[in-house]
């Protein structure tokens, strides 16, 4: 396929710190309403790229194209803007607000924003946000303060406070890191409705998860891509046992 049929396309991207190449002249592609994983050992480069994307870091060469917009030249705020959503893995939700609240606070609003929490609680955003707990499993604690709620609660208001946002492409930092087996699981289904019209693209070290939810999967090894496809193809490429799975 041609690039400009890409949700996402990554292309020839690099990026030095201090001449050390994290990110090599990597090309990958993201799918409209794909589960995209990106796996790898520790320190592949797996985080420099999603930074790379959401404009937390600079690319020192190469191109993110968006929905064929280009990235690199913009700033995190108009890469948020242009549809993408980042989560990182702490939780930035507001503890002392009920899970309601949180999701208000995060949902777009005009160019002057005062008194975020004071804003008038209109019928549009009230249903949205009824909307957005449903898809999270959390439509019964929408009073309860967000403190209270599980770890896997947390993670999940998190991504709400990010789909409120409308994203296009969806980043997601390790979503499962220290959930239970059934908060993997409701993850696993939240990431199936996500994707229904909108794409994610999910760092994780988890094997079993990634089997569970990856349409496609990334090898990276030293800023490099050692393998793709589907997992079934790459859990078996010898070069991705060797340097990876085989130990
Ligand atoms: P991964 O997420 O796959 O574990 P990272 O993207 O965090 O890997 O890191 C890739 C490499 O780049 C590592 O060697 C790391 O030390 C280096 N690196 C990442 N960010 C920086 C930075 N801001 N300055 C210097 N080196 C960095």
């Amino acid at each position: 396929a041609n690039p400009t049929d890409y949700l996402l396309a990554v292309e020839g991207l690099t990026v030095s710190f201090d001449g050390f190449k994290a990110v090599n002249d990597l090309s990958f592609y993201v799918d409209s309403n794909e589960i995209h994983v990106i796996i790898g050992p520790n320190g592949a480069g797996k985080t420099t790229v999603l930074d790379l994307i959401c404009g937390r870091t600079k690319a020192s060469g190469g191109s993110i194209k968006f929905r064929n917009r280009e990235l690199t030249a913009m700033k995190e705020h108009q890469i948020v803007k242009a549809g993408v959503g980042r989560k990182f893995q702490n939780p930035s939700i507001y503890d002392d607000l009920t899970v309601f609240e949180n999701l208000e606070i995060s949902y777009p609003r005009g160019r002057t924003v005062f008194g975020a929490l004071a804003f008038k609680r209109d019928a549009a955003v009230r249903e949205r946000v009824a909307e957005i707990a449903e898809m999270i499993f959390l439509a019964d604690h929408l009073d309860q303060r967000a403190e209270y709620l599980s770890h896997g609660q947390k993670q999940w208001l998190e991504i709400g406070m990010l789909l409120i946002q409308d994203p296009e492409l969806l980043m997601l930092d390790e979503p499962v890191a220290g959930m239970s087996v059934n908060e993997r699981k409701k993850t696993a289904e939240l990431l199936n409705r996500i994707i229904r019209n909108r794409s994610v693209l999910v760092i994780e070290h988890d094997m079993k998860f990634v089997e569970d939810i990856a349409h496609r999967v990334t090898v990276l090894h030293q800023g490099k891509i050692l393998s793709e496809g589907s997992m079934e193809r790459v859990k078996t490429d010898p070069k991705v046992v060797e340097v990876y799975l085989g130990h």
